[in-house]
């Protein structure tokens, strides 16, 4: 018995005019399949589409056939080694799968390449000069675009308030959007809104968003906050200022390059450059007093809405003096701030005041935990139970779909068949999903992996130290599963003492 994997690829039109068609792949293969005697023939095509989203499913379909088929594979047929993977890395990682699986690679022209390690290494040196092939294609390409933007021509690449032009190579202002560009940097630079208030009044008008797609359509605080950074909305588009290296078959690293080679181009104003200016000052005043801020919140992510059991988060209160040392922040249910299609309707539950929480919180802990007889007491009552196993996995398993798409899309840039800004576009797309994903994955691993901890443990952790600092509070209130929160008082104002319902469930 000869069992015999044919894999076939190509990936752009230019390549199938040059006669690497799959047709040609395949019949080649196939002959050479005959040649050995094989009598079980697997094949596997991935067919490109130039500029489109692409994925090679076939080829990882193939290698996990490999990894978990019953069938022994003998050998695998391939026009050319470059069919398997264009760089060493990614060959490696075939190679070494083929490897474990002692299967052999023929490509048709005859030439064997086993498993011993001479044929790895020529294998590996092969893929390397491919490698090297496609740098220098990308050189040139990248030559040729920087000519391309001293000319005033940027790619076509969609952006939030211009359309672009095919003939000029370049932007004209889409009005209407315009005029919501235009509303963003006011409201923020005159009338002093953040960029949260400013999505949210955005989402209130039911303005389209700037990527519209399945799970995105609310405009979010960092979409406005995307904008007003954008200086091409003040006439000015910062080009090539983005470098995309692959630095394992998983990884991609999206670096900034030095402002040097960035190459600005002139595209139509929709805002002046003084008002700009201005919004880049104010958004760096918010980022350092957010930075001053950071880390001393002791029950972030831990505090959960008690009536929707949604999570509640940390929002600062929009105070009409400009004094910015006098902020006020509250904990707010999660259906009050982000209410759109898709989640419940805004809840009843009240914010309040984090610090009245915290303390609120501290203080019962120290009751929790005054003995180890109170502490068994309550965790008696209150262990949280382990479901939610099954979710994670799901979302783990979409995580990684979402990763090898980032990884397909690298490959595609960096074999230069998709242009700097539409693999930036897609990337930034792609990684908003996976931020969210991640945060979810964070939350329910937190809950699935963790032992229950011995109340021993439990207790010796909570009075390690006589007078925690902030610091050291924010560690053991890490015991802390979850907080659900509800405010019960229907007073007003800063001053007045809530009265709060809480239930702490620990570790
Ligand atoms: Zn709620």
């Amino acid at each position: 018995m000869y069992n015999v994997i044919i894999y076939a690829r190509v990936s752009t039109l230019i390549q199938a005019e040059q006669g690497y068609s799959i047709d040609a792949q395949l019949e080649d293969c196939r002959k050479k399949a005959q040649e050995l005697g094989a009598t079980n023939i697997e094949e596997y095509i991935d067919r490109g589409k130039s500029g489109k989203f692409l994925e090679r499913p076939e080829l990882q379909k193939m290698l996990y056939n490999i990894k978990h088929s019953e069938t022994n594979y003998d050998a695998l047929i391939i026009y050319k080694l470059d069919r398997l993977s264009r760089d060493s890395m990614g060959l490696a990682y075939i190679i070494k799968i083929l490897q474990q699986n002692n299967i052999k690679i023929i490509s048709t022209d005859g030439a064997h390449y086993g498993t011993n390690p001479q044929d790895i290494l020529i294998m590996q040196m092969m893929g390397s000069i491919s490698e090297f092939e496609n740098a220098l294609r990308k050189e040139r390409s990248i030559r040729g675009k920087i000519e391309k933007r001293r000319q005033g021509k940027i790619d076509k690449v969609k952006k939030y308030g211009f359309i672009y032009n095919n003939k000029k190579k370049n932007f004209d202002i889409n009005k209407e959007e315009a005029e919501i560009i235009k509303k963003i940097f006011n409201w923020f630079t005159e009338e002093r809104i953040g960029a949260f208030k400013i999505a949210k009044r955005i989402n209130k008008l039911k303005i389209p968003t700037p990527l519209p797609s399945k799970n995105i359509h609310i405009w979010h605080e960092n979409t406005i906050r995307g904008i007003l950074r954008d200086e091409s909305y003040a006439g000015t588009m910062h080009t090539m200022k983005y470098k995309f290296e692959k630095i394992s078959i998983k990884k991609i690293k999206k670096t900034i390059r030095p402002k040097s080679e960035w190459i600005d181009v002139s595209v139509p104003a929709i805002v002046e450059k003084i008002t700009w200016e201005k919004a880049q000052e104010i958004l760096n005043d918010n980022k350092n007093n957010k930075r001053n801020t950071k880390n001393i919140w002791l029950l972030q992510g831990l505090v959960l809405c008690n009536i929707c059991k949604k999570p509640m988060y940390i929002k600062q209160t929009i105070t009409k003096s400009k004094n910015t040392n006098n902020k006020v922040f509250y904990f707010r249910c999660r259906t009050k701030i982000y209410n759109h299609a898709g989640l419940p309707e805004k809840c009843d539950a009240r914010s309040v005041q984090v610090n009245v929480v915290e303390d609120l919180v501290w203080n019962t802990l120290l009751k929790i935990f005054y003995s180890k007889e109170t502490l068994e007491k309550y965790l008696k009552r209150n262990r949280k139970e382990n479901t939610e196993n099954i979710l994670l996995e799901e979302l783990i398993t979409k995580r990684q779909t979402l990763l090898n798409k980032k990884n397909t899309i690298t490959d595609w840039f960096l074999d230069g068949k998709l242009e700097e800004d539409i693999a930036t576009e897609k990337l930034n797309k792609l990684n908003m999903e996976l931020d969210t994903l991640n945060l979810r994955i964070k939350m329910l691993k937190k809950n699935a992996t963790k032992q229950p901890a011995t109340i021993e443990s439990l207790y010796n952790k909570f009075h390690e130290v006589n007078n925690p600092d902030r610091e050291k509070k924010k560690e053991i209130i890490q015991s802390v599963d979850k907080i659900y929160l509800e405010r019960l008082d229907d007073t007003n104002g800063k001053y007045c003492v809530p009265k709060l319902k809480l239930n702490i469930i620990l570790y």
